[in-house]
């Protein structure tokens, strides 16, 4: 049987991260992978370019969080953008900054960043077993953990990093959840979030691959109407994705299960009603036979003109002069509400992150051990937090992982210290 002072359950960013900082303090590190290479989702991260951070403060990648977002106000204590910037400039990667504070790589791979923490692990000495998928665990004086090949290890301190159940074929398959259940741990509901919703209307078919730029909506929970910062989305041939609609798709998920959700998008969000009212009846009057469909494709993309005049009930033919008051105030509505019903999300397969996990309440944020099993410890995607898209997912994956592997490898050193005291 192998043992080893800390075991890392999973080699995406948080559990290289944790081993690297874990091996900085103490030897015998292992870090587990089934995949035969480390890393896999990373490398498709923002498109593979890797969002890796953001340079936003701190106070907005908890917001980015919900409400669990504090939970990793420690972990961004300890480890924040700026010390994850510099530990890959320590390795060579320079970084650009993008629209809405987005951080990537220079030279547009997350390769770059994949090589770095590659570096990082063998620099540190990390034993990096590949192909090596684990089963079970054990609780006994140290933690076994049993391999589907039959092969043991045990370890003083384990780190889970098992990633959530998105993407699936990554490896990051939801073992984290059955895992830390099994040793006792509570796991809260997971979905799919920053997943593509489908709607009911079969026109999104027609507008596939138009992309609204510069656009907000509203959409209803519970009874109120929440609404969205201005930005893009795309119809696809099944409803609607784009920053838009898929950083809203974790609450508008968890209202699916009581029944289909409105959603109204404003495609006007920099003028009101009666603003256009003003624009669009001199327009009308100005344009006297000019045909409706050639002056409101003025207003919005060429591809909805169509389905715009189908949901008003405007012959295409209708001339200027002749669209009535009611008319105008319905093209308005659609302006401004047009309707889309949401009646699913996509599956786990197609979801960038997972919501729900291991709860929170049973990790001590400080060090990301478990309050349940001493020496066990989660770091990442497997603990409750998703975040809407901008790097904040990475960054959390990184911090936790940071804080997780230092705590392990420092306590064990600390044990040392006390029994050496004690034989003293
Ligand atoms: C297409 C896509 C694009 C994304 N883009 C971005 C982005 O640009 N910015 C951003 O911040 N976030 C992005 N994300 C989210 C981000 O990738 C994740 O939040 C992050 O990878 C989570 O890291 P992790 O280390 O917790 O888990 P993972 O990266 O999922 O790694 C978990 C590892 O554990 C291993 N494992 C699981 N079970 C077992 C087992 N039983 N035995 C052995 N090994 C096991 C898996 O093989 C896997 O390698 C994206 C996600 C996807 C799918």
């Amino acid at each position: 049987m192998h043992s080893f002072n800390v075991c890392v359950l999973g080699a995406g960013p948080a559990g290289m991260m944790a081993a690297i900082r874990a091996a900085e303090i103490t030897g015998s590190v292992a870090l587990l992978d089934r995949n035969d290479s480390v890393g896999r989702k990373m490398l498709l991260t923002g498109n593979g370019r890797c969002n890796l951070t953001n340079s936003a403060p701190v106070d907005d990648f908890v917001l980015a969080f919900g409400s669990n977002g504090r939970f990793l106000r420690n972990a961004f204590g300890r480890f924040f953008s700026e010390d994850l910037l510099s530990f890959f400039q320590e390795r060579g990667v320079t970084f650009r900054t993008e629209r809405h504070g987005r951080v990537f790589p220079d030279g547009g791979s997350s390769g770059t960043i994949l090589q770095a923490l590659k570096d990082g692990l063998s620099h540190a000495g990390v034993e990096v077993m590949l192909n090596s998928d684990v089963r079970d665990i054990i609780r006994s004086d140290a933690l076994l953990i049993n391999l589907r090949d039959g092969r043991q290890i045990s370890s003083m301190k384990l780190l889970i990093a098992a990633g959530g159940a998105s993407y699936p074929q990554t490896g990051s398959t939801g073992d984290g959840f059955r895992l830390a259940g099994d040793l006792g741990h509570t796991i809260e509901p997971v979905g799919p979030g920053l997943v593509p919703l489908e709607t009911r209307e079969g026109f999104v078919k027609a507008l596939m691959g138009l992309t609204l730029t510069s656009v907000a909506a509203r959409y209803l929970v519970a009874g109120k109407w929440r609404k969205t910062a201005v930005g893009s989305m795309l119809f696809t041939h099944f409803g609607i994705s784009g920053p838009m609609a898929l950083d809203h798709s974790e609450t508008i998920a968890r209202q699916l299960g009581a029944g289909p959700v409105s959603m109204q998008i404003d495609m006007k969000p920099d003028t009101d009603r009666a603003e256009l009212d003003v624009k669009l009846r001199n327009e009308f009057q100005r344009s006297g036979a000019s045909l409706i469909k050639n002056l409101i494709s003025h207003h919005i993309p060429r591809r909805m003109v169509e389905v715009v005049l189908g949901l008003s009930g405007i012959p295409e033919g209708t001339q200027c002069h002749q669209v009535t008051s009611e008319q105008r105030r319905t093209l308005i509505t659609l302006f401004k509400s047009f309707p889309l019903t949401i009646s699913g999300t996509r599956p786990m397969s197609e979801a960038m992150v997972t919501w729900g996990g291991v709860s929170l309440k049973e990790i001590d944020p400080r060090t990301m051990e478990s309050r349940k099993v001493p020496g066990l410890y989660f770091c990442g995607e497997v603990l409750d937090l998703a975040a809407t898209s901008g790097g904040y997912n990475l960054q959390a994956a990184f911090s936790t992982g940071y804080v997780a592997g230092e705590s392990a490898a420092s306590s064990l050193v600390d044990d040392r210290c006390s029994q050496e005291s004690v034989g003293e």
